[in-house]
């Protein structure tokens, strides 16, 4: 492992992205490596998971592709708050 740049997104640059991926608006080189992180990374799969429900329902209720700024705040702040309040991790018995 030396200076090489990694060809794999990591976490910050997959959410940051997340809806050019949605939306299809990367390469598709790079939208094959995101969806590789995803399916792979349980918390960007849930993250990714949430913006698409969102998607669809600002789609369905308000018959356009954009989530407003603050429905999009909103549910963000709401997946911190569920991050946040997990549960108390099992101690290893020893
Ligand atoms: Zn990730």
């Amino acid at each position: 492992m030396s200076g090489e740049q990694s060809p794999e997104p990591d976490c910050s640059e997959v959410l940051g992205h997340l809806y050019e991926f949605l939306d299809r608006e990367m390469p598709d080189v790079d939208s094959a490596k995101f969806r590789e992180h995803i399916d792979e990374c349980s918390p960007c799969l849930e993250k990714y998971g949430l913006e698409q429900a969102v998607k669809k329902l600002v789609k369905r209720c308000c018959g356009h592709d954009e989530v407003p700024a603050d429905l999009r705040a909103k549910v963000m702040g709401r997946i911190e708050l569920l991050r946040s309040a997990d549960p108390v991790p099992e101690r290893p018995a020893e």
